[in-house]
């Protein structure tokens, strides 16, 4: 399944995208447990199908068996017919997780990633931190922080917990992933750079553009096998596959979860291939106007426009 967060009628609601529509999850499930003659349909959905991403993976494995059945139950009806269903177009796209509890980033963790930045193959995974106020979605603008002329892009893969966890063994880790999308670990690199904690180089706001959808773990069985890509403006930037990370998700989860309890909606973000903007010659930055696409196989497609950060905060007030 393709589950994301869309504002549907001023409120943000779990969904599943099913063709060129969203079915509001909960709203469904309520139809669906109506017609089974449940007399307190709606109640019994909430409790079922909740309508927010984040208690929806609290839910777990009884919560993602309803969804399942609401999308056999959605495939029988006309959807521009049921109130459950709304246009692709006519709803606005949040990212799938808009609030992550914790944003673990992963450091120089592809090869070439590692050569062009001349820096050695880590023996240990290089962990950093983003916060959720980076957080936007497919097609939101990226406002340019101004203050600097390195703003620089990392497509990443990313893994959202499904289930909480600490100590986590390898053979045990991918119990514990809902789904996977994709992620861009944007980076104002001056400020990465200026003192040894990466921090204030990776936490700009909306600096992290996360999605179209989580795709749920059955649909891409085999993570360690994606290509994944980035093109700014039409050019191709960034091309590799997943199966060369160098700490792959099963490490990284069991690594993460002996130091901090996992929980579901957490995101790791499990670092970027060669080819980022600071390692060409010249420089390759992004600048007010231009276009970065990441694109993960079987995840899809997380496109923003990099714009003026006046132009955000005029449209935000
Ligand atoms: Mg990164």
């Amino acid at each position: 399944m393709r589950l994301g967060t869309f504002e549907i009628g001023n409120e943000e609601r779990l969904g599943i995208e099913l063709g060129d529509y969203v079915l509001d999850a909960n709203r469904a499930c309520a139809h669906l447990l109506a017609e089974e003659g449940d007399g307190d349909a709606q109640r019994l959905a909430d409790a079922l199908l909740p309508s927010d991403m984040l208690a929806f993976l609290r839910a777990g494995e009884r919560a993602l068996e309803q969804a399942r059945r609401v999308v056999e139950f959605a495939r029988q009806k006309d959807l521009q017919a049921v109130d459950f269903a709304h246009p692709l177009a006519a709803v606005r796209r949040l990212a799938p997780v808009p609030r992550p509890g914790k944003i673990v980033c992963v450091g120089r963790n592809y090869h070439e990633h590692v050569n062009e930045m001349n820096n050695q193959v880590p023996t240990i995974p290089v962990l950093f931190a983003k916060f959720s106020n980076v957080i936007c979605a497919h097609g939101d603008p990226v406002p340019h922080p101004g203050v600097s002329e390195e703003l620089d892009y990392e497509a990443e893969l990313a893994v959202v917990i499904g289930k909480r966890g600490r100590r986590i063994g390898e053979q045990a880790a991918l119990d514990h992933v809902a789904g996977y999308t994709a992620f861009n670990d944007i980076t104002v690199r001056d400020w990465q750079r200026r003192t040894p904690q990466w921090l204030q180089g990776k936490t700009f706001d909306h600096c992290g553009p996360l999605g179209p959808v989580l795709v749920t773990k059955d649909e891409i069985p085999d993570p360690h096998s994606l290509s994944i890509r980035l093109w700014l403006n039409g050019e191709l930037r960034q091309s590799d596959n997943t199966g060369r990370l160098i700490f792959n998700i099963p490490r990284l989860i069991s690594f993460i979860s002996q130091i901090m309890t996992l929980e579901p909606g957490d995101v790791i973000a499990t670092g970027t291939p060669g080819g980022v903007g600071v390692a060409m010659n010249p420089p390759g930055f992004m600048k007010v106007g231009d276009i970065v696409r990441v694109e993960i196989e079987r995840i899809g497609v997380l496109e923003n426009k990099i714009v003026e950060s006046d132009a955000l905060a005029a449209t935000a007030q």
